[in-house]
């Protein structure tokens, strides 16, 4: 892509409704735009994240089998009436039509789900069964201030397993548990797994999964090499108690925003809508049910709140927009720019065609000052600089945006370079 024709273009300063760095980023940037409080669109360098963080999302779930479909947005009122949380779920959006009935705007798919799943379930042979989508939700946050992080409107992964023991479960939401850690280190979060209340659903814990960065609206009280940790809500380890799993650490109280979230929901919704399955004996018997939580759009954020400097963003190889940012610097003479010229577009065709994703800076009469600090705040892996010096030395002067470190590579040893930097 080369930013000539890329819609977007970057911002020095944005309005101070921007309180949060995920928002100052991305709004700069101009991988987001913000529509209102709390709904953003996604710009095509921003989209181009969203989208490698639900590939990853989308591999591990199909690795554990489930099955990827696409459920309604809008809803009918009596699926909610019907399971009592028509009247009790505050962020619900209610939409009246013009005939006087209302629906609601999914802000989870538990009402669609169960008797979706009913329709198709008949006995022991159907189960256990799990099914998930990366949709729109619509939740009516009273306060949406934390930028992609707390959206009235954001994208969510949702999944729900069907089983028929308590066992069966249980072994699927331990693996479920295990995916979730590889998706959020495969998105270059560390994330925690927290022990938190089940809620109105069931007696055990669910699990959120938290990432610590400040600004998280959460407590967790965990320790810095423990991968688990305990909310506020269901604490009974106590402020400086040693680590369970790690002796020597001890506990602290820590600000954490939550990527994720799976919990047992046992037979809460199989039962309102009378779910069950013919055993081998041909009895009627209960589903169990689980449901498992990734918010897509709030992960992009949270990247940019754990993975940023103070000169813009530093995008973990696996989800950047690009994985190059090629710079050329303008040249002294009209002889010296037509020679760097011809040297970028040849190396934008052979890094893209050798496959790699190339942002390219081929706008005219920028200063050095002002393209690196596009580059900065972009924040893609790798930067390749030419200049007339460079070009000189029949080199390129290469950046990796994360450590800072850069190097001059003789241009003959670029592409193995870069094959390198991406394996
Ligand atoms: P929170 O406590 O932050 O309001 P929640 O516990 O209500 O979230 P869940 O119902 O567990 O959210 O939703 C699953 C996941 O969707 C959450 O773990 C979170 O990552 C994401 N999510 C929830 N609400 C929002 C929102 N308003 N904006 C963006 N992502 C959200
Ligand atoms: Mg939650």
């Amino acid at each position: 892509m080369r930013l000539t024709s890329l819609l977007t273009k970057t911002q020095k300063t944005v309005s101070q409704e921007a309180e949060s760095i995920n928002a100052q980023l991305l709004l700069r940037g101009g991988f987001v735009r913000q529509e209102m409080a709390g709904v953003y669109s996604w710009l095509p360098l921003g989209l181009r994240v969203l989208r490698n963080v639900e590939r990853i999302v989308r591999e591990e779930m199909d690795a554990l089998g489930s099955q990827e479909l696409l459920m309604s947005a809008l809803q009918p009122k009596e699926a909610w009436v019907q399971t009592g949380r028509w009247d009790t779920v505050d962020v619900l959006f209610k939409v009246p039509s013009q005939t006087k009935k209302e629906y609601a705007l999914g802000c989870t798919h538990e009402e669609i789900v169960t008797p979706l799943v009913q329709a198709f379930v008949k006995s022991y042979k159907d189960l256990p069964t799990s099914v998930y989508q990366i949709q729109t939700k619509f939740r009516d946050e009273l306060r949406a201030k934390s930028g992609v992080l707390r959206g009235r409107e954001f994208v969510m992964k949702d999944m729900y397993s069907f089983h028929r023991t308590q066992a069966d479960l249980d072994a699927y939401y331990a693996r479920v548990s295990d995916a979730y850690f590889r998706v959020f280190a495969r998105c270059g979060l560390q994330a925690k797994s927290v022990e938190a209340s089940g809620g109105a659903f069931s007696d055990k814990f669910s699990h959120e999964f938290q990432v610590l960065t400040n600004a998280g609206e959460d407590r967790i009280l965990t320790s810095p090499s423990w991968n688990r940790g305990q909310n506020e809500e269901v604490a009974t380890l106590k402020e400086g108690d040693a680590c369970p799993d790690h002796p020597t650490e001890t506990l602290s109280w820590q600000k954490g925003v939550e990527v994720g979230n799976i919990f047992q929901l046992g037979t809460r919704f199989s039962e309102a809508f009378g779910m069950t399955y013919l055993d081998e004996q041909g009895e009627r018997q209960p589903v169990l049910m689980g449901c498992y939580g990734i918010g897509i759009s709030r992960v992009v954020g949270t990247i940019v709140e754990a993975c940023h400097d103070e000169r813009g963003i530093v995008w973990p190889k696996s989800v950047a927009p690009f994985q190059i940012h090629l710079v050329g610097l303008s040249g002294k003479t009209d002889e010296a720019q037509a020679a760097l010229n011809a040297q970028m577009q040849e190396w934008y065709d052979a890094l893209t065609s050798a496959g790699f994703s190339v942002l390219m800076d081929d706008r005219a009469g920028l200063s050095a000052g002002e393209r690196l600090a596009d580059a900065d705040l972009l924040g893609m892996p790798l930067r390749i600089l030419l200049s007339e010096k460079t070009l000189a030395v029949a080199s390129a002067e290469v950046q990796w945006r994360q450590d800072r470190r850069s190097e001059m590579v003789l241009l003959d040893a670029l592409l193995d370079l870069c094959k390198a930097s991406f394996t």
